[in-house]
């Protein structure tokens, strides 16, 4: 009996050391059937996948254009490449990362609602002014941040985006706007979800959306409730953009009130850490405030506020709050806005006061939360 239970013993550990190892090889070759999806891949990778599956590589320069220049949303779009290579790349790679369930429009502001390949839903705002037409997007499904006044804090974190799916909401509403004649001309990482605890995704779609989109990097911002460690590793990638920081309190006991986050988080170091950013990449920084009432909007806030950054330059965006439902806090009045930016102005405090698109809608700041299209 012994000596079974040794081979017994000696088999299962055999299956074991089998199963893992496999796991291992599996792992490291990536050989899970698991599709990637077709923006990850250059011009170059291209090229090489169409030889390995017997294609002529000429074509790669033809789907590259079909998918960063024309944005095709599918691949029947791509007229050109014959079926067959159609079909290999279908099975091959997810070709549309995103599907419209939804657009609601009001005033110059446009709501995209889409399902992602696992049926996830994310949120996208277009934004047109006179010769400009902004794309927010979102970096995640749901957000961990809970901010107070925002709605997809009230959802929670679900998911990162994978970075084909945070660029193509930007070649999708692109596609939308040149049916119309336009293009976009700026992108915003201000939707849904906190840009920095997605890093690698967010960064990797900032370049293919610079490189290959090419939208112009100056015309690119990353907005963050104050990740330092993000904030530090951003401002080495020589990636030319633009941070916005979420400050929305004059100091450390409001702020980590408003955003629970910034409770570890010291406003001294973050602000430390944007300095650095400014200079190290010669770029402006804006600092986003949410006026609520009774809340963060008094003069004495402006005050606090203006002692806080008037050494530091960078402009203040005052943004009035927009009710979110099942969230107790007010929209402060014209008067009480303006008393409040006298105060910035008398300082010396740079500041504007976004007038708030797409309220009706739920698409303005801190409104975006997947309820809002229920
Ligand atoms: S304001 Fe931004 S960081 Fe805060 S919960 Fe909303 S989406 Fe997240």
């Amino acid at each position: 009996m012994p000596t079974v239970f040794f081979i017994d013993t000696a088999e299962k550990t055999a299956s074991v050391v089998h199963s893992f190892l496999c796991f291992i090889i599996v792992k490291k070759w990536n050989l899970f059937v698991e599709r990637n999806f077709i923006h990850v891949l250059d011009e170059q990778s291209l090229k090489s996948w169409l030889v390995e599956h017997g294609e002529a590589p000429f074509r790669a320069k033809q789907i590259f254009n079909w998918l960063w220049e024309r944005c095709a949303r599918n691949l029947d779009e791509m007229t050109n490449i014959g079926k067959g290579v159609r079909k290999k790349m279908s099975s091959s790679f997810i070709c549309s990362p995103l599907s419209l369930v939804k657009k609601e429009e009001s005033e110059e502001t446009i709501k995209f609602l889409w399902k992602l390949h696992d049926g996830a839903l994310v949120e996208s705002v277009l934004i047109c002014a006179p010769g400009r037409s902004t794309v927010c997007v979102s970096s995640q499904v749901g957000c961990g941040m809970r901010c107070s006044f925002c709605a997809s804090g009230k959802v929670g974190f679900i998911r990162n985006l994978e970075a084909s799916e945070i660029a193509s909401q930007v070649l999708y509403i692109n596609r939308y706007l040149t049916e119309k004649d336009g293009g976009v001309t700026h992108v915003v990482y201000m939707g849904m979800g906190e840009p920095l605890q997605n890093y690698e995704n967010v960064v990797e779609s900032i370049r293919m959306l610079t490189d290959r989109f090419g939208i112009s990097r100056r015309r690119v911002t990353v907005s963050t409730v104050g990740v330092i460690e993000g904030i530090e590793r951003l401002s080495g990638e020589g990636l030319g953009i633009n941070l916005a920081l979420s400050l929305h309190a004059p100091n450390q006991k409001l702020r980590q009130k408003l955003i629970p986050y910034a409770r570890s988080v010291d406003l001294g170091e973050l602000l430390f850490a944007i300095e650095q950013f400014r200079e190290k990449t010669g770029r402006e920084v804006t600092y986003e405030y949410i006026l609520i009432q009774g809340v963060n909007d008094s003069t004495e806030d402006a005050g606090e506020l203006a002692s806080l950054l008037h050494k530091r330059g960078g402009c203040v965006n005052l943004i009035p709050y927009n009710p979110v439902e099942g969230v107790r806090m007010k929209r402060p009045c014209k008067e009480e806005i303006e008393r409040f930016r006298a105060v910035l102005r008398r300082e010396g405090v740079a500041n504007t006061c976004r007038y708030t698109k797409g309220k009706k809608i739920s698409a303005a700041c801190g409104q975006l939360a997947l309820h809002s299209f229920e």
